[in-house]
């Protein structure tokens, strides 16, 4: 089976499990995993932070940013898809009681224009949870409902120029900011610089099998570690993971740039497929989304899925497929001849 559903389903490698199996560990509860601090110290300095704290998932490290910067009645400005807002089961309204106010982003882009807008002056008729102040701007860089699309920097900084200006903090989903810096040259660090708080992802394109981490001043990471405790994430000996998580960032963050040739290759063949509608240059790093055109895509998806392609059907007519470093030519190659088939079947 080629699974393309989703770059989570990449697999440790033999080297990966190794580093794993002799990671040194403690108790991260009382700061004492060495492995865990190590990839920490790591991560904060690859995004050129002070600190940073590791956490068992992505939804995590980003509800306990939200908690972090937030108390409940606070406006949380987000893109109508951010993963915080939609793909987290509500989680930063149940935990941290905040009103999520949306921006009309295009592939998960919006600009300072479209902050503006939320920024008016607060009119003592309102209370202030509608109409400001805004505490917190969140943004997603690569933004995976927008199909990988990156956020320009020059763009970035005009939202956190004019959201600091106005009092807001700024947080970065930054789930695939690997992907971004393998596809711009463009450093995770400068793209950080602008942020309070990034949540970087170990678990997808990187391939380790657990964890993400939080980013940010020593000030703001000592009290997400409080958060971090509160909603369940203290882990013991966590080192396991993280090991593989430090292994992935020395070996496996300098190839992300093969997911995206494969991304790129697999768009082009689907282009020339019939029933198929892409443009092949909105394919910007690893994920690739199409449309099909009289086919419904489950129909589609479990046909493909019988010959031996695992994809994931987004709406009646929509499919997302994300490629990770398992998932060489050949095999891009036999998806595609699979694909050919499964629509010869369906008409
Ligand atoms: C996957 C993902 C997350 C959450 O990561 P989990 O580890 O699955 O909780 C957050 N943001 C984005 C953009 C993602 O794609």
């Amino acid at each position: 089976m080629i699974d393309l559903r989703s770059d989570t389903c990449s697999r440790p490698t033999p080297e990966m499990r190794t580093a794993m199996a002799e990671a040194e560990v403690g108790d991260d509860v009382y700061g004492d995993d060495p492995s865990v601090k190590a990839l920490e110290v790591r991560t904060a300095e690859l995004l050129g932070k002070e600190d940073a704290v590791y956490m068992p998932t992505g939804t995590m490290t980003n509800q306990v940013a939200v908690r972090t910067h937030t108390e409940p009645g606070d406006v949380v400005l987000l893109d109508q898809a951010a993963h915080v807002y939609l793909l987290e089961n509500g989680a930063s309204s149940a935990f941290s009681g905040v009103l999520p106010r949306l921006l009309p982003g295009v592939r998960g882009i919006f600009s300072a224009r479209d902050v503006e807008t939320f920024l008016a002056p607060m009119h003592h008729f309102f209370p202030p949870t509608i109409s400001g102040p805004v505490r917190l701007i969140c943004l997603e860089n690569t933004h995976n409902i927008g199909g990988g699309s990156i956020w320009p920097l020059e763009a970035i900084r005009d939202v956190a120029e004019l959201g600091t200006a106005h009092g807001a903090v700024l947080h970065l989903d930054g789930a695939r900011l690997w992907h971004a810096t393998a596809a711009t040259g463009i450093a995770e660090a400068d793209y950080a610089a602008s942020f309070d708080t990034v949540s970087v992802c170990f678990s997808k394109g990187l391939g380790a099998p657990v964890g993400s981490c939080l980013v940010g001043s020593k000030e703001v990471i000592a009290r997400a570690r409080r958060f971090k405790q509160q909603f369940g994430g203290g882990f013991r000996q966590a080192g396991i993971i993280a090991a593989g998580a430090l292994h992935a960032l020395e070996h496996h963050h300098p190839r992300l740039h093969e997911t995206h040739d494969n991304a790129r290759r697999f768009a082009e063949g689907l282009a020339a497929l019939p029933q198929i509608e892409i443009d092949p240059g909105t394919v910007e790093t690893n994920i690739v989304r199409f449309q099909l055109t009289g086919i419904d895509a489950g129909d589609f998806v479990e046909e493909a899925y019988r010959r031996g392609v695992h994809m994931l059907p987004s709406g009646r007519d929509g499919v997302r497929v994300v490629f990770y470093l398992d998932i060489q030519v050949p095999q891009v190659d036999e998806a595609l001849s699979i694909i050919e088939k499964s629509l010869k079947a369906l008409v």
